[in-house]
């Protein structure tokens, strides 16, 4: 095996997205013999080129310039065309994230590639990758191949290890200037939710709020073992519709799919448009008053009770366990 295999990092303010060592370690395994180049962008990027080359980058293209620090499609898309033609490669791997859901289309068709999106798996037939993603809302996984030249493929943020080959790397750095654009659309000003200080799509661990919750300040005991635990807050859409909430903690079909090791439901009835969302976290635990709710069907393990007695007790015991 000896491919050519870009990946299309992302950051997240300072920090380089998990995902993106997710698609490093995932496409050295790719790379086989070849060559694994990382593009990264924006004025934080350089301080993560040393990580990408302890996870396998033997190349880094390095994008500088502040146009980057803010998503915009255009500039975005204008820098990915760049680094491609600059590359050429055999297979180019990117997050499954809001922004690369934007992006990635508009690539594939202007270059003629195959797309396989939000893919959680690759099995390898001898040396061919077969890409494995989920379809009918998490129900079934289909198997994918490409006929085209080149595989463009976006990775599900958790499905795939992120493991250092290396402790020590310098991989070449190649810098890139951004070239112009001609922008189609301006941002004017960047409104920030406030939807906790762990990504949700990334977390390890998350502790969900449904209709279960009966307020705003329902939130406050799911908050509160959040933080002792290290995990981040999501919610269903139950929640959301009732204005308990921001929509951009809503998970599920039409939210966020998130695969943390662990999730908390919280008064979830676990409608199948929020099971979507949860299908792959490794270990589930439902709390709800209701035994019959449907939560329970594939819950990992579950409590009947009372949400607001049994989360500030899950909270104390977590406490003194961590302490
Ligand atoms: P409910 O179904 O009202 O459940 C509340 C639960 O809380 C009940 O099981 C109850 O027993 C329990 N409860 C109440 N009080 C307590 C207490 N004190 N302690 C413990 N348990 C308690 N939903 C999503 O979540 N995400 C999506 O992305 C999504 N997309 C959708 C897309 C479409 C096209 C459609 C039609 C629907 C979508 N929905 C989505 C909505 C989904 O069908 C459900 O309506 C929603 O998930 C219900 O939210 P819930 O479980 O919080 O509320």
């Amino acid at each position: 095996m000896n491919r050519k295999v870009l990946v299309i990092t992302e950051m997240k303010g300072a920090a380089l997205r998990q995902v993106s060592l997710e698609g490093v370690s995932i496409g050295k395994k790719m790379a086989g013999s070849g060559t694994l180049i990382a593009a990264v962008f924006g004025s934080q990027a350089s301080p993560h080129v040393e990580a990408l080359g302890e996870h396998g980058a033997d190349q880094v293209l390095l994008f500088p310039d502040a146009l980057f620090d803010a998503y915009h499609s255009d500039i975005y898309y204008q820098a990915f065309v760049q680094a491609i033609q600059e590359t050429n490669p055999d297979v180019i791997i990117a997050g499954h994230t809001a922004n690369m859901k934007d992006v990635a289309p508009r690539i594939a068709s202007r270059f003629g590639y195959g797309l396989v999106t939000d893919c959680t798996h690759v099995e390898f037939e001898g040396d061919e990758p077969v890409y494995v993603r989920p379809i009918y809302a998490g129900k079934a996984f289909e198997k994918k191949r490409f006929t085209s030249d080149t595989m463009f493929v976006t990775i599900r943020p958790n499905n795939f290890k992120a493991e250092p080959l290396r402790e020590r790397a310098t991989p070449e750095v190649i810098p890139c200037e951004a070239g112009s654009v001609d922008l189609r659309t301006v941002i004017r000003d960047i409104v920030l939710k406030s939807t906790g200080a762990i990504d949700l799509a990334e977390a390890k661990i998350v502790v969900s709020g449904g209709r279960g919750i009966k307020s705003k300040d329902g939130f406050q005991p799911l908050q509160e073992l959040a933080a002792v635990i290290g995990g981040a807050v999501g919610a269903s859409r139950g929640a959301c519709d009732e204005g308990y909430c921001d929509y951009g903690l809503q998970i599920g079909q039409t939210g966020k799919v998130v695969t943390p090791d662990l999730y908390i439901a919280c008064g979830i009835s676990g409608a199948i448009q929020h099971v979507a969302g949860i299908s792959n976290a490794k270990t589930i635990i439902a709390i709800n008053k209701d035994p019959e709710a449907p939560i329970f069907q594939i819950a990992d393990y579950g409590v009947v009770g009372d949400l607001f007695e049994i989360v500030p007790l899950l909270t104390e015991e977590f406490r003194k366990k961590l302490a």
